[in-house]
């Protein structure tokens, strides 16, 4: 009997998790080790931020749904993983430390023959002096608990708009090396939505603050989208959607520092300049889990396994890492997302080091950073989840000695719908498709991507298909009939 680790029950996790317990049956074991007692459907967490869906509706408990499949559930983080063993044992196993209510705090290793690494991103807010709910500054949306947090706060801001006050909004990335633009853009229309709503829109001044070059870069390096027939920039779609709402935007910035209703910024030119605000959402930069590793001697090779970030080696080519912008290439990115000196050992999701910047790598003549990371959003995330599952099924029940499935960044689309207010007559939304997520200026000279297959149309029905997305999703997640014909 094999035993496939999976570490983090997220998005990409949990598709791994679910496919190869249904794939492997009750002839091998699938263990899930991962903090939360809940799972969240992320990108609805936009919503709960404007008060549109509660935190209940983007989640539900796990154990139910792991006893019901099969899976060996462990409300746990992983600490350290132990790749060769141990002196005593060739066994690789991971260190974690349990945090259910029950036995919080406990330790235990846990051997594996398979182990995925799918521990999503940790929320890096220090790396910024007074950001996050914790200092009290600026709210989150990436977790259900910091929307509601979110939406309180902004109900509150808009019930003293209503008495005439005029209030600044400031929404967007909160450090030159963020990702997840997509999110912040999101909140921003949402918010806007919801300030017409509440019929106090004309006493808001909302800013949209990024490191990205320029609007509609995405941390994608932009694109061009098909739009009825006609060739577009991503960065005129997007401008075109800001200034149509009113919204103000500052680019290539990196918030240094928050404090109490004001931020500091470095510009790429850089300038040092504050802007001032009364409500705050801004998305912090993403670290990996922070794991240890050790060889079997107790040595510390957290280096050799785990990038400075924090994120997991596997087969990109990080000898680009520091080459020219220009010598970018598609097959620098992993094709299977497996560690390739821990063979049995995988990251998918944004676990998982990318070889490179997507968007072309900027500094500030003071030698700060200010470019957006790459993003690795819930559809690839998913996708990877899938295909790794499928080489570990390979490996155990075929022999298979190579990963049989490939899940690459340059080679797979994405589709992403970007929801810009909530209501089934009165909601829009921006639904995007892009092909590959990772332009290949080899393969696509002109716009790095394939037009026939990125457009971008902004209505109603995006908004709907969002709706329909979050509810196919929430399905497919707990396991429901006929979960595995629903689309990663
Ligand atoms: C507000 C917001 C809106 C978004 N909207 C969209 C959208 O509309 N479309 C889209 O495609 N993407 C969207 N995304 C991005 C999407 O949520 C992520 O790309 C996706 O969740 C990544 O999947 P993952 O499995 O890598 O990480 P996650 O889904 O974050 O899962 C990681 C899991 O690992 C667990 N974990 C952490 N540390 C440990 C540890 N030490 N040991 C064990 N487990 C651990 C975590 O608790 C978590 O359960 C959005 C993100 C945010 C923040």
């Amino acid at each position: 009997m094999a035993r496939v680790l999976v570490l983090g029950g997220g998005i990409s996790g949990h598709t791994a998790a679910t496919f190869l317990k249904k794939w492997l049956g009750r002839s091998h074991e699938v263990v899930v080790v991962t903090p939360n007692s809940k799972w969240n459907w992320i990108p609805s967490n936009v919503w709960v931020g404007v008060g549109g869906m509660s935190r209940e509706d983007v989640v539900f408990e796990l154990a139910p749904v792991y006893k019901k499949a099969g899976i060996d559930y462990r409300q746990a983080k992983a600490i350290s993983i132990n790749p060769e063993g141990s002196a005593t044992s060739a066994l690789p196993f991971v260190s974690v430390e349990y945090t259910g209510t029950a036995n919080a705090g406990s330790k235990e290793d846990i051997t594996y023959d398979y182990l995925i690494n799918a521990t999503g991103p940790r929320l890096n807010f220090a790396a910024t002096e007074g950001l996050g709910p914790d200092c009290g500054n600026t709210v989150s949306i990436c977790t259900a608990d910091h929307a509601v947090e979110a939406y309180e706060k902004l109900a509150q801001v808009i019930e003293e708009m209503k008495k005439g006050e005029k209030k600044k909004f400031l929404i967007g990335t909160g450090h030159g090396m963020c990702t997840c633009q997509g999110a912040a853009f999101e909140f921003t229309f949402n918010v806007e939505h919801k300030l017409k709503e509440a019929g106090v829109r004309d006493n808001a001044q909302i800013t949209y603050i990024s490191n990205e070059y320029e609007l509609g870069d995405f941390g994608v390096g932009g694109m061009h989208l098909k739009m009825g027939g006609y060739i577009t920039s991503g960065k005129v779609f997007a401008e075109s959607l800001y200034t149509e709402r009113g919204v103000r935007w500052i680019t290539r910035a990196h918030v240094k520092k928050v404090s109490k209703g004001k931020i500091d910024y470095e510009t790429l030119n850089g300038d040092m300049k504050e802007e001032e605000f009364d409500y705050a959402m801004l998305i912090p930069p993403f670290a990996g889990a922070g794991m240890k590793a050790y060889d079997k001697n107790g040595e510390d090779i957290t280096s050799k396994i785990f990038n400075p970030g924090g994120f997991m080696f596997v087969d990109a080519d990080y000898s680009k890492g520091a080459a020219p912008f220009e010598d970018y290439r598609a097959e620098d990115w992993p094709k299977y997302c497996q560690n390739q000196t821990y063979k049995n050992m995988f990251a998918v999701g944004i676990a998982f080091a990318p070889p490179h910047l997507i968007s072309k790598p900027m500094k500030s003549p003071n030698g700060t950073p200010i470019n957006p990371t790459p993003p690795r959003t819930g559809m690839p995330s998913a996708m990877m989840g899938k295909a790794v599952a499928y080489n570990i099924k390979d490996m155990i029940q075929k022999g298979a000695t190579e990963p049989t499935h490939s899940a690459r960044m340059s080679e797979m689309g994405a589709a992403c719908v970007a929801s810009a207010g909530k209501g089934f007559f009165s909601g829009s939304a921006a639904a995007m498709t892009m092909y590959p997520i990772v332009p290949d200026y080899q393969k696509y000279p002109d716009y790095g991507r394939d037009l026939n297959g990125t457009f971008g149309e902004i209505g109603l029905a995006g908004h709907w298909i969002k709706h329909f997305l979050h509810y196919s999703f929430l399905w497919k997640a707990k396991l429901k009939p006929f979960w595995t014909i629903i689309p990663e």
